[in-house]
């Protein structure tokens, strides 16, 4: 039964990219719409007086009183659990939806059915090569979530689709209790946003709530048990399947790497005995293990809508990744120097410091409360150096004394702009030719710049310097 909004009392919690545009769809669709909002500064006040011209309330400094008379909230995804606005919708019957409930509330009846995309690390990026394949298939579709058209742009548009490639995050999922995708993946799972879901079980669940109701496919990561597991608990549509990615051979019902070559043993005719071919390694960018699970990940998805074999490789090929994402800055003197300014994380950083052979590792920033000694246990043996910076860079030097007492450290102890320069400088230093220089800082960058973006681009300007 669709959700009848004419009259009915809505508070959007929160503004910002999700609670500006839900509002504003909310009060066209008749809804008698309040924003409440945490902050008052400068920003949010623009905001209010663009809402308040429409003639929805916005409420600025206090997020977490409940309005009178509210019959259900719209939440930004990142509120947490916890606010005290959600115990008094608890406490009241009041549901509670986030953005991504919002928009599969709002999809049209014939609409296209969703490809959904989770995991600890590479949504972005396998939602986009999900989006490249689908493509290549010649269906009328778009990455949606974080990245590109948002989810309720996808659904309440002019725009036509035959298929959404759509990201979805751990707190948007927490909200989300109907959604019903045609096939979802998780791609991994590692603690993240603990302090948000209070705790490991709790981030788990909300993840494998992306299999609920699947209508064709669970696709999981086979070296990921915690994935797999996820789907025996899931409550999925009859018929639906369980379908593993491995970076080894395949076992019927998954996909998998052979000799080089991506291979689909899980929708083709008797997978007992027969495999198809998708496409090279080689054919994926950058052609790193993980990136490559990641294409298994997306080709799995597309299979699981019925994409032919060569759409798959056509797709894969056409597929560029955003910034900053092991993306290869310049040669110089025999030395690569990588920018993974994305891998915020040690889990991301694991994955990327596993990509190459012999590597002067640029590294930290803030942690957010990780403890490093798996990490650098796992990489002692690839690192030829590390340089230091941020805040937190402590933490990582002690990790590297305790496990890899050998390899040479520099610690930088400063926080300007120019520090990343002189961090460049130190790691060239330390390289030797056919090594790769990797910023794989497995830390938040906000000590030193606004974002990874920018961490990013700075490691850039400093590598053309060197070549300069
Ligand atoms: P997300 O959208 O989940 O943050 P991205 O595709 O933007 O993922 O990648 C984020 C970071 O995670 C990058 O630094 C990348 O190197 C790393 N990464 C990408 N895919 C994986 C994976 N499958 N496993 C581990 N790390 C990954």
């Amino acid at each position: 039964m669709p959700f009848e909004f004419q009259g009915k009392h809505v508070t959007v919690a929160g503004l910002g990219v999700s609670g500006v545009p839900a509002a504003k769809v909310l009060h066209g669709l008749g809804a008698r719409v309040t924003v409440v909002n945490d902050g008052a500064d400068e920003r949010a006040r623009a905001q209010a007086a663009e809402l308040e011209a429409l003639g929805i309330t916005v409420r600025l400094g206090d997020g977490d009183t409940l309005p009178d008379g509210t019959e259900l909230i719209v939440t930004a995804p990142g509120w947490k659990p916890t606010k005290p606005l959600f115990t008094a919708a608890g406490q009241a019957g009041v549901p509670v939806w986030g953005d991504v409930e919002l928009a599969w509330r709002l999809r049209r009846p014939d609409s296209a059915p969703w490809l959904a995309v989770t995991g600890t690390n590479g949504k972005t990026t396998t939602v986009q090569m999900l989006a490249s394949i689908l493509k290549a298939a010649g269906l009328r579709t778009a990455a949606v979530g974080n990245i590109g058209v948002s989810l309720l742009d996808a659904v309440t548009g002019d725009e036509e689709y035959d298929v959404l490639a759509v990201e979805l995050s751990s707190y948007q999922l927490h909200w989300a209790p109907s959604l019903r995708a045609h096939s979802a993946a998780v791609l991994n799972l590692a603690p993240d946003h603990l302090d948000w879901h209070g705790s490991m079980e709790a981030y788990a669940a909300d993840k494998g709530r992306i299999y609920e109701g699947n209508h064709i496919a669970c696709v999981y990561n086979v070296a990921d048990k915690a994935t797999e597991d996820l789907v025996r608990e899931a409550d999925v549509e009859e018929g639906c399947r369980a379908i593993g990615f491995t970076l080894g051979s395949p076992a019927p019902s998954q996909l998998g790497v052979v000799d080089g070559i991506l291979v689909d043993r899980a929708f083709v005719e008797n997978r007992h005995k027969n495999a198809q071919e998708l496409a090279e390694v080689s054919d994926v960018n950058p052609p790193a293990p993980h990136n490559i699970a990641n294409a298994l990940a997306a080709a799995a998805l597309a299979r699981a809508f019925g994409v032919p074999a060569a759409a798959v490789r056509d797709g894969l090929r056409a597929f560029t990744p955003d910034a900053h994402r092991i993306a290869h800055v310049a040669d110089v003197d025999g030395v690569a120097y990588v920018d993974d300014s994305k891998a915020t994380n040690t889990h991301a950083t694991e994955a990327s410091l596993a990509a190459y052979e012999s590597i002067v590792w640029i590294a930290g920033g803030l942690a957010k409360g990780a403890t490093f000694d798996e990490l650098v246990a796992g990489a002692a043996k690839r690192l030829r150096g590390a340089v230091l910076i941020g805040a937190d860079r402590a933490l990582i030097r002690e990790a590297l004394t305790r496990h890899a007492p050998e390899v040479p450290v520099v610690d930088l102890d400063r926080t300007d702009t120019g520090a990343m320069l002189q961090a460049v400088q130190e790691a060239r230093r330390l390289a030797r030719p056919g090594d790769t220089v990797l910023l794989a800082p497995a830390c938040a960058s906000m000590d030193m710049f606004t974002n990874y973006n920018q961490r990013g681009d700075a490691f850039a300007r400093a590598v053309r310097e060197l070549g300069a």
